[in-house]
């Protein structure tokens, strides 16, 4: 359902019973197991930024057939915790003057400007400077904040062309979006309500990734698994889906 950061995502439970979760032990990793009801399938993840295993398996799985399945895929999991390990992690920003920013994948330096009296605070872009017009003393909090305000708005205009763009090559009715601070995941499609939440990360990364990622979400109403159906579906649109998707994978390593 998702373009996600790391690997695959679990599909969301419909839960008629409460989950309830256990740590097993696969050699010398730790896995996070949560028993479901309303999977169908046994499930197997790795969390960035620390290599968290989560695992989930549908209730009535015996705990026996839950270790056969971690076992096997032992090999898988350790390396794809050592990748998640091993990519830069990600730098803590203080929105301090002359830090550098991205704005759809190109670089800004951060300036600082004492707000005018009656002003309310604002960003302002000019150049290669991105400056927050913001109180003299204002807490990292605050100033990261307002890029984030102004990173959403951003994101969210170039989102709506682009939704509006493939609406109407797709033939298919508007679909609401949201733009919310996610870990993981570059979007999720939600098939019950029809909407889209979109990472505000997106809006650091390269136009042409954010596109991929807006076809992405909008093709899962029509298929919602990856697979070769669904690849030919934004192939149609986007011949070179697989271009912008690697290069999305290099910006999700540097975010
Ligand atoms: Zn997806």
């Amino acid at each position: 359902m998702a373009v996600h950061v790391g690997k695959k995502v679990a599909p969301i439970a419909v839960r008629s019973m409460p989950n309830k979760t256990e740590i097993i032990q696969i050699n010398d990793i730790r896995v996070q197991l949560t028993w479901k009801s309303g999977v169908r399938m046994m499930r197997v993840r790795v969390l960035p930024p620390d290599g968290t295993v989560c695992a989930t398996a549908p209730r009535w799985t015996s705990r026996k057939a839950v270790i056969g399945f971690l076992s096997e895929r032992y090999d898988w999991m350790q390396k794809a915790i050592h990748k998640v390990q091993s990519r830069p992690q990600p730098v803590q920003l203080n929105y301090v003057e002359g830090e550098q920013v991205l704005l759809f994948g190109t670089p800004y330096t951060i300036h600082l400007k004492e707000v005018l009296p009656k002003e309310t605070k604002h960003v302002s872009i000019e150049g290669d400077t991105i400056t927050l017009h913001i109180k003299s003393g204002a807490s990292r909090e605050i100033r990261e904040a307002l890029l984030l305000a102004f990173y959403k708005e951003r994101l969210s205009m170039v989102v709506s062309v682009y939704m509006k763009d493939y609406q109407s090559r797709l033939q298919c009715p508007e679909i609401p979006f949201r733009i919310l601070r996610r870990k993981s995941v570059w979007g999720t499609f939600n098939p019950r309500k029809r909407s889209i939440v979109y990472n505000i990360n997106l809006a650091q990364v390269p136009l042409e990734c954010v596109q991929y990622v807006v076809l992405h979400e909008m093709t899962h109403q029509y298929i919602s698994a990856h697979n070769a159906d669904f690849y030919r579906k934004m192939a149609v649109f986007m011949p070179d889906w697989k271009e912008r998707r690697t290069l999305l994978k290099q910006f999700g390593q540097k975010l």
